[in-house]
């Protein structure tokens, strides 16, 4: 059995679903398909939800209409009778949904965000699936909220494996079908109540499911021909990872690698079940291959992350930031949620860069400003390289002032300023 995950994009209109069910008709074997929201569904969720808990009537009721109609335009190219049985099963899911933005917000916006924001993979893989069944897949559409229990905290729960394993093993059963369709991203309490394990998290469902059902494989679709060593949007001359190790993975997934969510290679590596990640524009080439191997790749690969801010921090008396201190420090940073993606500390000052989470950084600014001087500096770019060498760096720091730089034998990260 195989666990495939296709990402928005490879669902984001007609064309590309009927690509999908293409890709599928190549395979025998039984197979669990993960699916995510079409296209950028889920970013416009995330502002009807933001609406539906402010209040905002007006606009809620536009970006719901519009959620609408893009879900029925995808329809219209993939049922072309309009009496077709799909659409009966599509309006029944957005009745629900306009019942629930019809209703009053509870006082907790993480769990209101899990209600709403959900309905953008139920859609897209009922849609898949009937189209699947439509030229005849024997197909079949799980409700995942069933089988992967969750904690309740709402946007990032977090997986209750004992619960899931039982019921996964007891629902996930072929029965004569040949695909299971299911959601990435979704999950539920006890008490059934939908939840989310975090943005971009179909990946780590995918990688849930094939742990415990004991995949063979897990094939990640994406629209790039696999991990490269740069994102395309910064190089021309990337690289294809052909094969890289598990614990390769899980760093560059770390440092920010878009390619690959970082929770999805943990549950793998513990069952040793390979991940491949593949291009679902050209299904044929072999992508890449994230298994079990002592040898390092020793391809330099390059991560950027933009945006970036280097808070620095000191004491008002100049006093030695010590393990005290900087226990205050990084709790701030902890109970706000905010991610360090890089620290440094001298004698008497503290420095950490971080994305510019504006909201995140305020709040930390105000906890921690009674008691230390903060200076933060905005605009920044950080780069890590993996397998560095003098030539990369220099290729990475052309026409950059780097301000902060850190290295260890295989990584080297650099804090940058344009000059
Ligand atoms: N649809 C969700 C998101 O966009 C989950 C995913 O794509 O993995 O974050
Ligand atoms: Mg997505």
């Amino acid at each position: 059995m195989y666990v495939f995950k296709f990402g928005g994009a490879s669902v984001k209109n007609a064309e590309s679903v009927k690509n999908l069910a293409k890709i599928l008709q190549k395979f025998s074997e039984n197979i669990v398909v993960v699916i995510s929201a079409m296209g950028k569904s889920t970013n416009a969720l995330e502002q009807i939800a933001d609406f539906f808990f402010t209040g905002n009537q007006v606009e809620l009721n536009k970006s719901f209409d519009d959620f609408k109609n893009f879900h029925f335009s995808v329809m219209k190219d993939l049922f072309v009778d309009s009496e077709h049985s799909s659409y009966k099963k599509v309006n029944e899911v957005f009745e629900k949904m306009q019942l629930k933005i019809s209703g009053k917000a509870s006082l907790n916006y993480d769990f209101d965000y899990d209600q709403i924001v959900s309905y953008g993979e139920i859609l897209s893989t009922l849609i898949v699936c009937e189209y699947l069944k439509e030229i005849r897949i024997k197909a079949e559409w799980m409700d995942i909220r069933e089988s992967l229990k969750t904690d309740n905290k709402y946007r990032e729960a977090k997986v209750d494996w004992q619960n899931t394993e039982m019921l996964m093993k007891q629902n996930f059963l072929f029965e004569g079908k040949d695909i299971l369709v299911t959601q990435g991203f979704l999950g539920s309490t006890i008490n059934n109540l939908t939840t989310t394990l975090g943005r971009e998290g179909s990946d780590y469902t995918a990688a849930i499911i094939a742990f415990v059902l004991e995949a063979e494989k897990v094939i990640i679709w994406k629209d790039v021909p696999g991990v490269l060593n740069a994102d395309p949007k910064w190089f021309d001359d990337t690289v294809l990872l052909e094969k890289i190790s598990y614990k390769d993975a899980i760093e560059l997934a770390f440092y920010g690698t878009s390619v690959i969510h970082p929770k999805t290679i943990q549950p793998l590596k513990k069952k040793s079940i390979p991940l491949y990640v593949k291009s679902f524009i050209e299904p044929d080439l072999s992508g890449t291959l994230v298994t079990n191997h002592d040898y390092d790749t020793l391809i330099p690969v390059f991560i950027f992350k933009m945006n970036q801010v280097l808070i620095s921090i000191s004491a008002r008396d100049l006093s030695f930031i010590a393990e005290d201190y900087m226990e205050i420090i990084l709790g701030a940073f902890a109970r706000n949620g905010l991610n360090i993606n890089l620290m440094q500390n001298s004698a008497t000052s503290f420095q950490i860069c971080v994305n510019n989470d504006r909201n995140r950084i305020d709040r930390i600014v105000a906890e921690l400003g009674q008691q230390f001087n903060i200076e933060w500096e905005n605009a920044l770019e950080l780069v890590t390289i993996r397998y560095f060498d003098e030539q990369t760096i220099e290729r990475v720091t052309v026409q950059k002032e780097v301000i902060l730089e850190q290295r260890n034998k295989t990584t080297a990260q650099m804090v940058m300023r344009n000059c």
